[in-house]
């Protein structure tokens, strides 16, 4: 089912090194906006800035593949030393492809971890790299209310998957 997610957390932070080594993931893709940082700045938490060193210096592959092609994300991957896909034009599987074979690392030692069902777990589905979907930091306007409550069902369905914080 392309609108699941294999796993579903509360926050990018939860995704410990332990647990990723656990699910054999070694190539993380990060979604950027609402999921490391809110719309509203390119600076995020101390938590997360702690968790992209953690998930570094554990081994694992770090990128961001975002839709967007304004200048905070690219600034942001500059500042952390990420490598990015921007304009990812997600839930097209191309950049998530264009980052898997940059890369080099098998699909299936992939995730993408993003807070929309229909662009980052579909995309994620359609490039064969497993789907973690996070809560959105911040739904601040209706649009995005609306599209979280269009995703529901599929929330629901995959409530299983959540993992235990
Ligand atoms: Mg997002």
């Amino acid at each position: 089912m392309p609108f699941l997610p294999s796993l579903i957390a509360e926050k990018v932070t939860d995704l410990t090194p332990e647990l990723l080594r656990g699910l054999d993931i070694r190539l993380l893709m990060l979604d950027f906006d609402n999921t490391l940082v809110p719309y509203t700045t390119d600076v995020p938490t101390e938590a997360v800035v702690n968790w992209l060193a953690e998930a570094r210096q554990a081994g694992i592959g770090l990128w961001v593949v975002s839709n967007s092609r304004k200048e905070r994300v690219k600034g942001f991957c500059k500042q952390y030393g990420l490598p990015c896909v921007t304009g990812a034009l997600k839930p097209l599987p191309a950049g998530i492809r264009k980052c898997l074979d940059q890369c080099g690392v098998p699909a299936k030692n992939c995730a993408l971890v993003g807070d929309q069902i229909y662009t980052d777990t579909l995309g994620a589905n359609l490039a064969g790299v497993r789907p973690i979907l996070v809560k959105s930091i911040n739904n601040h306007n209706f649009w995005l209310k609306l599209r979280h409550a269009a995703e529901m069902p599929f929330i629901i369905a995959a409530g299983k998957r959540r993992i235990k914080t």
